[in-house]
């Protein structure tokens, strides 16, 4: 094959956002991508496609990587008829627990104060600011910031499938979701229009001569000549980089989702991301728990679980499909495909759930059919991904972005052809730069960190 001026391992949504921004926003001729599977078809297909702007510190460089990525995400639907369903319904977080609400407001302020938006706190007195439901579709005419709601009739009033014992919500309003194949399609149909090409192959390892890139093996034996190596590998990131000699310092976690059909609708097809705010116990029947105590590997079932369990309803209109993810038991694993399914999942997330919808009861006895899939989130130890050069010259990556790299794609792919291309890098760059590992006393900081913003 002839020399490229830039290679990229990975047709997911990270290494097709930094092509798309290369060729179409900055002309770059001879691009080539190149993956193993169809584009979209590893990480970027498994993900439950919301974004947010709410982050928390320390520094506002999350929440301005994502207001960035928002920013461009609202324009390409705006210019492209939004073609990939961008909505801005938000994230409702709930508590039935009034200890909460102070950590809850102590976080709006933080967020708020790192220029996610203005913080409206409605609290029942004729003075409170006006409370603006969000629209079902589109994202022009809802608000932006958050929303704490201490009254609790207004959460009556426009949330009543909600459980009654809920004390307080956190709307966080420039968030929802989006189709990220829709998305991921359109920015490569774009891309190949400048001329962006998309081999399958593998990807075997990376050439380099006195420290430079100089051209990329494929398997079977291809070479094909470049100075620019991008590796958009998404959970093998870090065996790529290996493959060439850098050490990158990620892990992979195991995140599985179920899809079912809520046939009864007991989850509003208008409603936001509806978010559990507390740890709970599971709510079994007496007879059940006495069941579960009996059998020593079933037991943990009666232990707490923890906070976040969460939903929102999927596809159009006449669509029954809702989503429901409950991260109860981090694992930390290689990544392997097909991912290893926990078929106790669906039952469990639906039980978590059912403390704050309590019409989802009514499946407890016959549940509609679980569609159960995963996919690998690949993080630093910070939650932050890495965006930048790698200590080869001409060797770049484009990765670790966890459980956000749907919402954070447009912006990360422009910070990494700005990078590539030597233009102006914008305030938040360092903090997503493999040199920041050099800095300490960065270390011996991320080491205190107890808030990573993860859901
Ligand atoms: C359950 C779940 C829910 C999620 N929810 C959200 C959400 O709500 N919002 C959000 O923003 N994000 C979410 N995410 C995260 C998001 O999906 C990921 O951050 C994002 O898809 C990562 O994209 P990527 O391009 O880095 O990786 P991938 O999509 O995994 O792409 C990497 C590509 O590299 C290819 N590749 C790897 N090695 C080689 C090689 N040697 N040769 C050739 N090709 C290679 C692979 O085949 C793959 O196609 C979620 C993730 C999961 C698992």
């Amino acid at each position: 094959m002839d020399r490229k001026n830039i290679v990229i391992c990975g047709a997911g949504i990270a290494g097709i956002s930094t092509a798309y921004h290369l060729a179409v926003n900055h002309g770059v001729k001879d691009i080539l991508i190149i993956d193993e599977r169809p584009p979209l078809s590893l990480t970027s297909d498994k993900s439950t496609e919301c974004y947010r702007n709410w982050w928390p510190g320390p520094g506002t460089a999350m929440v301005s990587l994502m207001n960035r990525s928002i920013d461009l995400l609202e324009d390409l639907a705006f210019k492209n008829g939004n073609l990939f369903h961008l909505n801005r319904r938000g994230y409702l977080f709930l508590t039935g627990n009034e200890d909460y609400i102070p950590g809850m407001l102590s976080k709006a302020q933080e967020s708020s104060r790192l220029g996610a938006g203005e913080l409206r706190i409605h609290q029942g007195d004729p003075n409170d600011p006006l409370y603006q439901v969000a629209a079902a579709h589109g994202f022009a005419d809802s608000p932006g910031g958050a929303d704490l709601i201490l009254d609790q009739r207004l959460i009556r009033k426009h949330y009543p499938d909600i459980t009654v014992e809920a004390v307080a919500a956190l709307h966080i309003r420039r968030a929802g979701w989006l189709s990220a194949q829709q998305l991921g399609s359109l920015l490569l149909k774009k891309a190949k229009a400048q001329g962006v090409q998309l081999i399958e192959n593998r990807v075997q390892d990376v050439n380099i001569v006195g420290n430079k890139v100089t051209g990329v093996n494929l398997e079977g034996g291809e070479q094909i000549p470049t100075q620019h190596f991008v590796n958009a590998a998404g959970p093998y990131i870090k065996t790529l980089a290996s493959t060439f000699g850098v050490e990158l310092p990620v892990f992979c976690e195991l995140h599985l989702k179920v899809s079912t059909s809520d046939h009864l609708e007991v989850i509003p097809r208008d409603a936001p991301m509806l978010i559990w705010n507390d740890p709970q116990e599971l709510p079994w029947t007496k007879d059940e728990r006495e069941f579960i105590i009996e059998d020593p590997e079933s037991r943990w079932l009666l232990d707490e679980f923890p906070s976040g369990v969460h939903t929102r309803p999927e596809g159009l209109d006449d669509s029954q499909i809702v989503l429901m993810l409950w991260e109860y038991q981090t694992m930390k694993v290689d990544p392997i495909w097909p991912p290893p399914l926990n078929e106790d999942y669906p039952d469990i997330a639906l039980r978590g759930l059912s403390t704050m919808l309590p019409g989802l009861n009514s499946y407890f006895d016959r549940p509609p059919r679980p569609f159960l899939d995963g996919g690998y989130y690949t993080k630093t130890r910070e939650n932050r991904p890495l965006i930048g050069p790698l200590p080869i010259e001409g060797a770049w990556v484009i990765g670790a972005l966890s459980g956000f790299g749907i919402m954070a794609s447009m912006a990360s792919g422009e910070l990494l052809a700005n990078h590539i291309l030597d233009e102006p890098l914008p305030s938040y760059a360092p903090a997503f730069d493999l040199n920041r590992y050099q800095d300490h006393e960065y270390k011996k900081m991320v080491d205190q960190w107890e808030d990573f913003g993860q859901l």
